[in-house]
């Protein structure tokens, strides 16, 4: 483990023998020695590789080794007389495991559009960009968990396959195994039953509800799991399976919720500055012009709070002109989320008391009964990035609530039995995992950001 690249490039000479194992990236001739640049994915740089052609016996397998192919050199650190690297590799042996015949290989030295390296999912981490946001992605992974097991929030699986009719998000993926060429049907209807669950069942849309069910048991929960939704939309922003982060809090109100979750942002944002701080440089130079540096002005300022009503009158006193109409009671668009933040706050906004018809029958009705405590993180460059509340914990209100949406209460019987025993203050927040690694990194589409997309007509590899 000690000999993987990221070590070695900021190691002191040594007259020690080692063995670095990777991926030629490039290959140089001379007369007398062959270059390489080698990489093994531990970081964006690659090491050099020195190899004295004239003294060796090596000289047949050299001409099988290019780009792509996969070696094992073994040989000595030394200074680097190259102002580039501090040292290389002054190899005395290689071995060649597999070569990658350069008349077909796909990833020669020229760049590649991210469309093509999509088609060629199986090669693309080969390359600094998708390697490098594979390593963030691991870094931001890794910080979420840190973050909430350095608060003891306890870690919960809540189901993936979901046979509850609580979420009615729509855009559901269906899990049966009723034959699609004969459906067993009922007068007309199809017959559950003789499905696998004795019900319908879908794919999850959220943890959230199931998320709350234990933290009213456990105080803190957090789930981070897989998420699926129909999106039939063709847009950079929107996968078919993604991942999704849900923090839910027992004895804990909006106020709360805020904190923990700009203390979180915060949290992630540093861990990943800190932690991948070669690869921050390269989308900060690469992918988008400044955006390690937009990540570390989120770090250092304070959030804004802002209830909506506040936001909609910052939005209808400006000049600007927007393509989406301001008033209250419609929701905010990224146009508009881009403003509060970019132009009149020039930091991250949190908005709070939404209209009540534009959110969820779960958040919690303020007093005024027009709005509910929810609250959305806004950040530049983004808008949203945390959409969060307060849920309604009195039974008699969410019934009511659920009354006035046309929802059918026996659907909801669990999540009502929470409010009729030991119900407590509790508020939570979701992020999409996908999503903040694609703000985090600058990256334009989603689909560069997580290993194998999933979208519309699209489930390759
Ligand atoms: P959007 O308006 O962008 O479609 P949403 O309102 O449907 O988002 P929520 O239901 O609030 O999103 O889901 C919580 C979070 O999950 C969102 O803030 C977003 O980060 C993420 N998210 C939602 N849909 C997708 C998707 N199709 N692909 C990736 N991430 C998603
Ligand atoms: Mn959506």
């Amino acid at each position: 483990m000690q000999n993987r690249i990221v070590h070695l490039i900021d190691a002191d000479p040594s007259e020690t023998r080692i063995n670095v194992e990777g991926w030629i990236r490039t290959k140089r001739d001379s007369k007398n020695f062959c270059f390489f640049e080698i990489n093994d994915g531990s970081c964006l740089k690659n090491l050099q590789v020195i190899l004295d052609k004239s003294t060796s016996e090596l000289s047949e397998v050299i001409t099988h080794i290019s780009t792509g192919a996969s070696v094992t050199f073994t040989g000595i650190l030394v200074e680097s007389p190259g102002k580039n690297q501090k040292v290389e590799l002054q190899a005395e042996d290689v071995i060649l495991h597999g070569e990658a015949p350069a008349d077909t290989y796909p990833l020669q030295k020229k760049r590649h559009s991210l469309e093509f390296l999509r088609e060629i999912a199986h090669l693309r981490p080969r390359t600094n960009t998708i390697s490098a946001v594979a390593r963030v992605r691991n870094s931001l992974s890794f910080a979420i968990h840190s973050y909430f097991q350095e608060k003891e929030f306890i870690y919960v699986h809540t189901p993936i396959v979901s046979a509850s009719d609580a979420e009615g998000a729509g855009e559901m993926f269906q899990v049966t195994t009723l034959p699609l060429d004969d459906i067993p049907k009922d007068n007309g209807v199809v017959d559950y039953s003789k499905d696998f669950f004795g019900k319908p069942a879908n794919l999850t849309v959220s943890g959230q509800l199931e998320a709350e069910i234990y933290a009213m048991a456990l105080k803190n929960v957090y789930t981070f799991g897989p998420t699926f939704r129909a999106e039939n939309s063709n847009t950079a922003r929107h996968l078919a399976e993604f991942w999704m982060i849900e923090p839910e809090m027992a004895f804990c109100t909006l106020e709360g919720d805020m904190a923990v979750a700009e203390e979180f942002l915060k949290y992630i944002f540093n861990y990943v500055l800190n932690h991948c701080e070669a690869d921050m440089a390269f989308f900060n130079k690469w992918v988008q012009k400044g955006v390690a540096d937009g990540l570390k002005e989120v770090v250092d300022k304070p959030f804004i709070h802002l209830p909506y009503t506040d936001a909609i009158k910052e939005l209808t006193s400006t000049k600007k002109e927007f393509e989406f109409p301001v008033s209250w009671g419609a929701d905010l668009q990224s146009e508009h989320e881009k403003f509060l933040t970019e132009e009149v706050f020039k930091a991250p906004v949190i908005v709070t008391d939404y209209p009540k018809e534009i959110k969820a029958f779960y958040m919690k009705l303020n007093d005024d009964e027009k709005t509910v405590r929810a609250m959305d993180v806004l950040v530049p460059r983004l808008g949203e990035i945390i959409g969060g509340s307060e849920r309604e914990y009195r039974y008699d209100v969410l019934t009511r609530r659920l009354d006035e949406l046309g929802l059918d209460p026996k659907d909801y019987w669990w999540y009502l039995d929470l409010r009729k025993y030991g119900s407590v203050p509790h508020a939570g927040f979701g992020l999409g995992f996908d999503r903040v690694v694609q703000y985090v990194t600058g990256m334009q589409n989603i689909r560069d950001v997580i290993p194998f997309p999933r979208t519309v007509h699209n489930a390759e590899f």
